[in-house]
């Protein structure tokens, strides 16, 4: 590994309702300016494994997280989500989360919310993210409710730029998007990636595409991982269509 790392995963385990582990054991690491996929099929636990590097699982639901998560080399196991937001750690959630009855761009400043940025740096920020989404720049005035999936994820992914993040973790973009508006969308990653350097913890059932993208990737199954290696070596394993189906 060139880079120095940037996220570190110690045997995590993610437990619902003290019966259901969702998570069991899973350690992986990331480099700074990689993309890394975390595949699996429905219900794996890829959700949960987000979930408990921000810091999303609440005990007082009855959700535990066990295991040691070092973002930076600084030990953030259970820091709180809104601290990690100011270090560069920003999740984007499974089905987007977006405040439908608010505009695009009033949606995008939501992610500033963390980091108290000034005006001009705030609109800095926002013409950074035009840049990269020239599709939200045309629809920044139009309700959210009223954009398209695919809108609706840039501004999700958007909202996490706008914090200026050194890692994001997305759950699942391709969810109900058309192939080439996911397309479309992992290309703005990959150019993200390419051009300033922030890496990505992508959790994707779409196997196959996500790991055009990715540089290396790790495989989850019924909470465990299964297989890792470059995005090439695991192009290769002739279990990847079982693994896409849920079947291996
Ligand atoms: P998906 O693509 O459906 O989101 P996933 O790989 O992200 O799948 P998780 O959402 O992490 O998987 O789910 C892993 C397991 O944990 C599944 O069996 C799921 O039913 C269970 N699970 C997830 N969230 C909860 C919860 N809040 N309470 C109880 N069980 C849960």
């Amino acid at each position: 590994m060139s880079h120095p790392e940037i996220l570190r995963l110690e045997q995590i385990e993610v437990l619902y309702d003290q019966v259901i582990l969702a998570v069991r054991d899973v350690s992986l690491h990331l480099a700074q300016g990689e993309i890394v996929a975390l595949l699996g099929a429905n219900g794996a636990g890829k959700s949960s494994t987000l979930k408990a590097i921000s810091s999303l699982v609440r005990a007082q639901r009855g959700e535990i997280a066990r295991g040691r998560i070092f973002y930076q080399g600084q030990d953030i196991t259970h820091a709180p989500a809104h601290t990690l937001v100011q270090g560069g750690l920003v999740q984007v959630l499974e089905g987007r989360h977006c405040f439908a009855h608010l505009s695009v761009e009033e949606n995008l400043l939501l992610g500033a919310f963390a980091r108290k940025p000034s005006r001009a740096q705030l609109r800095q920020s926002l013409e950074r993210i035009y840049q990269y989404f020239p599709r939200l720049k045309e629809r920044r005035k139009s309700l959210t409710g009223y954009t398209s999936g695919g809108e609706q994820q840039m501004v999700a992914i958007g909202r996490a730029l706008i914090a200026d993040p050194r890692l994001v973790l997305l759950d699942e973009p391709s969810m109900g998007l058309a192939p080439q508006i996911v397309e479309e969308i992992f290309d703005i990653v990959a150019r993200l990636n390419q051009q300033e350097g922030v890496a990505f913890l992508v959790a994707e059932q779409n196997i196959h595409l996500t790991l055009e993208y990715a540089h290396r990737g790790y495989i989850l199954e019924s909470g465990r991982v299964v297989g890792h290696g470059t995005a090439q070596e695991l192009k290769q394993r002739e279990d990847i269509d079982a693994l896409y189906l849920g079947q291996a």
